[in-house]
């Protein structure tokens, strides 16, 4: 059991003093009732929801976020929007750090984490967790390329890759599974096969997919079951 105002500050997105003035506003719930008294103690399995949001205390925080265009992964840039600048000011304080990269032009999941063993765990390539992406492309993939993708292709800047899939889509379109992540490297091993990419979208990591619900821009934290099948919590 823990005081209320040392659990919410233990998530870094707020100070104690800050928590106080939450509760004298009535801004906090504690399995869905008005927290009165910040010194009263729970248990950090209680449900602590901020301004209707849950907030997980004394555990790591695990947000999905729907990476929309000209927006750079990273926590910050003296110029440009990041990924962070996307999240309420509480979050930009909390240490979190997007889950591997997505170009500037790339949209859709990205997974934002203060777990920092979750992160090395989910990019290392030995991990096999398949990122999916889906392509437009400039050019129709083919059979060739499909087995080129397959055997593991050597870019041209000399870098080898690990076999990947790529299933044709019809027409100027294709999806693509990788298991590692290398830089612009669903753009390079298209282009290596001359069929450009023109828009690139991530629909999945791993057993994490891209909440449908989430418009570009938009964000939400995992559920509890995301976070078990991710292997952490
Ligand atoms: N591969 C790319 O080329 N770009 C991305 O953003 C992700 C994978």
């Amino acid at each position: 059991m823990e005081r209320l105002d040392k659990l919410l500050a233990s998530t870094g997105m707020w100070t104690r003093r800050e928590v106080k003035e939450l509760v004298r506003q009535g801004r906090v719930t504690v399995n869905g009732e008005v927290a009165l008294r910040p010194e009263r103690k729970y248990d950090p399995s209680d449900a602590v929801q901020v301004d209707g949001e849950r907030v997980a205390c004394g555990g790591f925080t695990y947000l999905m976020l729907h990476k929309p265009k000209g927006v750079l992964t990273a926590t910050e840039d003296a110029r440009q929007t990041t990924v962070l600048d996307l999240l309420p000011p509480q979050y930009r304080r909390a240490g979190l750090a997007p889950v591997g990269r997505l170009d500037k032009d790339t949209t859709g999941l990205l997974l934002l984490t203060d777990d920092g063993a979750l992160a090395h765990r989910l990019l290392a390539p030995k991990s096999h967790v398949d990122k999916v992406y889906l392509a437009r492309i400039d050019g129709t993939a083919d059979a060739r390329d499909v087995r080129a993708f397959a055997e593991g292709m050597t870019l041209a800047s000399g870098e080898t890759c690990m076999s990947a899939v790529l299933e044709p889509m019809g027409e100027g379109a294709c999806r693509v599974t990788l298991r590692e992540g290398k830089y612009h490297q669903v753009k390079r091993m298209l282009a290596a096969r001359g069929k450009p990419v023109l828009e690139l979208h991530r629909v999945s990591m791993g057993p994490l997919r891209l909440d449908p619900a989430l418009g570009a821009g938009q964000w939400r934290p995992l559920t509890a079951e995301e976070v078990r099948a991710l292997g952490a919590g």
